[in-house]
């Protein structure tokens, strides 16, 4: 048999080495990827602000690793998926598969407030956080303003960035020159941790001075100011936004996405309409957000399973339930847990860590499980059985 992963983010290579781990060697499993290079992205809020990480420390050459552990990587763009052949398309020939698995991430829709992704920073490459650093470094106060947009895939690198933002300040003894605004589209911060995120939200940012904007739908961004829909604006010299997301234009023209191009699927990561195909990660339709790696690289675990097991002539049975588990970095060692199954319709709602008066979790111990994750994927070239 012969397994395609199209795409080398953390969906992606976690279905690989699943696939890899399970099956014999008599089955070709091979990853492509439109750049050798894969940069671990839950590290760039920190090395955003801390500047001290260089992106080599975060980067695992995708070339090097996998041929060696028994996956071929083929460097290649993705511009066309043929379901009914059994064939991808890319710009460097035409390759088939027998299983197919779609990880490819998504899009920005960049035209749907103007002027975010020009006037902005966003730290979703490691050439935007390079080019934010270049900035930071030479601030000396004014007004810094972070945020996300309606329809933007997850809010929580927002919050990290706000809280090391504060903190990035105070240890330049500036922080009386520097005014912290942060907004979201939603009624609450920290909504989708649910109420002990809100709380922790509520609590965290009175007490560090950081203005915090509920229910804010940004609609245009100038030089200068992020403009709401219902006429608030916030003037700013540093601006922090996360643009909204949309899948990828093939998606759509293979006829496996929904209206906004994201890939169909059921909780055992299968498309609906091809048996053969699945699909994890940020290029899922999802009912709810956030999209995270968490939820990319259990999806990928259960994806791959699934084929393997189908390919043993197992049933298929494993299924993917979303939640949210991360640690927002808090600078200086300490860290804040948050789990949360609330925007799926659960009640799961954890808090653990800095600024919080709940039990579990020291500020130092979240902090360490963040750090530990990161080193052990990369030292490990993200073939990881635990995943956090
Ligand atoms: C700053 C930041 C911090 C974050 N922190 C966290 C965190 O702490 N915890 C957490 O759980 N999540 C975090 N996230 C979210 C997380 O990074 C994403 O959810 C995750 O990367 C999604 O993984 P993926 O494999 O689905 O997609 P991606 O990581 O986007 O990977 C998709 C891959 O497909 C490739 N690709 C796309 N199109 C094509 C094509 N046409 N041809 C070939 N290749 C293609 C891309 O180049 C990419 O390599 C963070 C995100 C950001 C930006």
């Amino acid at each position: 048999m012969n397994i395609l992963v199209l795409g080398g983010g953390f969906g992606g290579i976690v279905a690989a080495y699943t696939l890899r781990n399970t099956l014999l060697s008599e089955h070709e499993v091979t990853l492509v990827n439109q750049s050798s290079d894969f940069y671990l992205r839950a590290a760039f809020p920190t090395m955003a602000f801390e500047g001290d990480i260089r992106p080599e420390d975060i980067r695992l050459r995708l070339d090097e690793v996998l041929p060696v552990r028994g996956i071929n990587f083929r460097k290649a763009r993705v511009t066309a998926i043929r379901p009914e052949r059994n064939t991808v398309e890319t710009n460097d020939g035409e390759l088939r598969y027998d299983y197919l698995i779609i990880a490819m991430g998504t899009d920005f829709a960049k035209d749907n407030v103007p002027g975010l992704m020009e006037y902005c920073y966003s730290l979703w490459t490691v050439d935007e956080v390079q080019r934010f650093w270049s900035r930071l470094r030479t601030f000396t106060g004014g007004s810094v303003v972070t945020g996300t947009a309606l329809g933007s895939p997850c809010e929580g690198p927002m919050w990290e960035a706000t809280m090391l933002m504060d903190r990035f300040a105070r240890q330049r003894g500036m922080r009386d020159r520097v005014e912290i605004h942060h907004f979201t589209p939603k009624a609450l911060a920290l909504q989708p941790v649910g109420p002990a995120g809100v709380q922790w939200g509520k609590e965290t940012f009175a007490k560090l001075g950081i203005h915090v904007h509920t229910s804010a739908e940004a609609v245009r961004v100038t030089p200068d100011r992020v403009v709401f829909r219902d006429g608030r604006e916030i003037r700013y010299d540093i601006g922090l936004l996360v643009a909204p997301y949309i899948g990828h234009a093939v998606i759509v023209q293979a006829g496996l996405g929904d209206e906004n191009g994201f890939v169909l699927v059921d909780s055992k990561m299968r498309t609906r309409t091809f048996p053969n195909i699945f699909a994890v990660g940020d290029c899922v339709s999802v009912p709810a957000r956030p999209k995270m790696a968490h939820n990319a690289m259990r999806g990928g675990v259960v994806a791959a399973t699934n084929i393997a097991y189908e390919i043993m002539g197992k049933p298929a049975y494993w299924e993917h339930r979303n939640e949210i588990m991360c640690v927002i970095n808090n600078g200086g060692g300490k860290g804040t847990y948050v789990r949360s199954d609330v925007p799926w319709g659960g009640n799961l709602s954890i808090v653990m860590g800095a600024h919080a008066d709940t039990p579990g979790l020291t500020a130092e111990e979240s902090y360490f499980i963040k750090k530990a994750f990161a080193d052990y994927f990369l030292a490990n070239a993200g073939n990881v059985r635990f995943i956090m």
